[in-house]
């Protein structure tokens, strides 16, 4: 775990660093990974561009990719305890997330391995002795920055797509999850993958990420993580000419109206706040509701809210710790300054009894009603804390929902049909979900955000479009 994964082939830091990997649910230090520099960066986009420009992974037929990713895949399942093992000490993950991670993680090299010889061009008509086709091509490099809150299926979700397509990738998994990226890319060689193909280098972001970005042989950059780091890597990625996708996260919210079915709302807005403790991009951090049921609905939230228990992996309850000291010192401060200016806490829920006083745990929270401008009701917590907004009627609801800088998910809890189609229309987002919520699920399902939550849509088969260019060809005959 202490070493990148280059060429296939496990290889030191060439600064010999390294730095601490920290199980988040004991604080303490349980190995090391690889300290990488920029140096490390540049033998990785090498040998990605051999194993594309010369190698066997670039020589390889769509057919022979798309058997090879699905191959993988089973393989990856064949792994599912051990990778869901080394997912929990990492990231402190309940061992049921961390199961479930390693199924979508499956499931995108099922999908896209599926994908992979159905990629094709078009003809087009055009003058009498001329022969016109637009083809599509792999970009060639592609660079993945993850973040640390679901890595195993962010590998699947970026790379799938990206290998699908005939490129070489390079990884730069977060700091604070690197041990399941590097058991992946070394399993991905178990299951016949060229040398090249699949890059890992480890280590500060800060130090290596831009390198990635702004390295004249990389042709495309994938980013998920902070609005702040992602427009850097934006403006790195614009200044080498480079085109990327933006995953940031949200504020998104959840409008439950007078009629909605509470006994399918309650446990699912609930789930979407709770579950990966939070720190999810598409968490539904906000909860709308209408006043005439504002109270009644609460105490139903409320009341299943305090029942939420967190604990370690293997006591398997609804949340785990957070990811780094630093991250729940973040949530922790957001409680803190919600309750100092006296915004009504609805209720919280326990840690478990037994769990490590070192551990990164917070109380998962439930506030309201929280002003619509407050910090709480306007920026990504990206922990288990939920705010509650009473609204008035339908365009009160649209004001306050479309009333951030995000733009990610949003849902909304009614049966009027009606109502259903506008709310669809209305809420600016990626993805609406009516009576329903839960983006994770749905590898086939288009994502990705509009304003601060990012640009570029991942999943579904739009995802390929990213990862390949369009060369016309035209050929004039006699
Ligand atoms: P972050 O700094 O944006 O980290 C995301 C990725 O970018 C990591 O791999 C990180 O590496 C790397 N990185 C950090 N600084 C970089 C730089 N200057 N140049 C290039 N790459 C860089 O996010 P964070 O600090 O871990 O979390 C902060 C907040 O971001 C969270 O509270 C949450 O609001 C948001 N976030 C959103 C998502 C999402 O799914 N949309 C995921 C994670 C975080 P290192 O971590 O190794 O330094
Ligand atoms: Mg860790």
């Amino acid at each position: 775990m202490d070493k990148h994964f280059i060429n296939g082939k496990w290889v030191a830091s060439s600064s010999g660093e390294t730095t601490p990997a920290i199980d988040p649910s004991t604080g303490k230090e349980y190995g090391r990974i690889a300290l990488g520099t920029v140096d490390d960066i540049d033998t990785a986009v090498r040998a990605a561009r051999h194993a594309f420009d010369e190698g066997q992974w670039g020589r390889l037929t769509a057919a022979e990719r798309g058997r090879l990713l699905q191959k993988f895949a089973l393989l990856i399942l064949d792994k599912k305890e051990e990778l869901a093992l080394i997912e929990a000490r990492d990231t402190g993950k309940p061992m049921t997330v961390a199961r479930n991670d390693v199924d979508a993680a499956a499931r995108y090299f099922e999908y896209y391995g599926g994908a992979a010889d159905k990629v094709y061009g078009d003809t087009i008509p055009y003058l009498t002795n001329h022969f016109v086709a637009v083809v599509r091509e792999a970009k060639g490099v592609t660079g993945h920055i993850l973040p640390w809150n679901y890595p195993m299926q962010m590998f699947g979700r970026t790379l799938a797509p990206s290998l699908a397509a005939g490129n070489a990738t390079i990884l730069k998994p977060a700091e604070a999850a690197s041990a399941s990226i590097l058991r992946l890319a070394a399993l991905a060689s178990e299951a016949g993958m060229p040398d090249g193909a699949i890059n890992v280098v480890t280590g500060s972001g800060s130090k290596i990420g831009t390198a990635l970005a702004a390295h004249p042989g990389v042709d495309f950059i994938s980013f998920t993580g902070s609005p702040e780091v992602g427009q850097l890597i934006q403006k790195t990625a614009a200044d080498n000419y480079i085109n990327c996708t933006l995953e940031l996260g949200g504020k998104s919210p959840q409008l439950v109206f007078s009629d909605a079915d509470f006994d399918l709302a309650v446990p699912t807005i609930l789930r979407a706040i709770v579950q990966n403790s939070g720190q999810t991009c598409s968490a539904g951090s906000r909860v709308l509701v209408q006043k005439s049921i504002y109270g009644e609905f609460m105490e139903r939230l409320g009341d299943a809210f305090a029942k939420v228990r967190v604990g370690s992996p293997e006591m398997d309850f609804d949340c785990g710790p957070i990811i780094t000291d630093k991250q729940r010192a973040t949530v922790q401060k957001f409680i803190d300054n919600a309750l100092a200016e006296g915004i009504p806490l609805i209720a919280q829920g326990s840690i478990a009894d037994g769990v490590d006083i070192d551990g990164f745990f917070v109380r998962p929270s439930l506030f309201g009603p929280v002003p619509h401008t407050n910090s709480l009701a306007q920026e990504e917590v990206f922990g288990p804390v939920l705010a509650a907004l009473p609204f008035e009627d339908e365009a009160d609801a649209i004001r306050i929902a479309n009333g951030t800088d995000f733009g990610l998910v949003a849902a909304a809890w009614t049966k009027d049909g009606g109502r259903q189609m506008r709310m669809s229309k209305r809420l600016r987002a990626g993805q609406v979900f009516i009576n329903c919520y839960g983006a994770g699920a749905g590898i086939e399902l288009p994502f990705g955000g509009t304003g601060k939550s990012g640009h570029g849509r991942e999943k579904g088969l739009v995802a390929l479009d990213d990862y390949s260019n369009l060369k016309t060809i035209v050929i004039q005959h006699a």
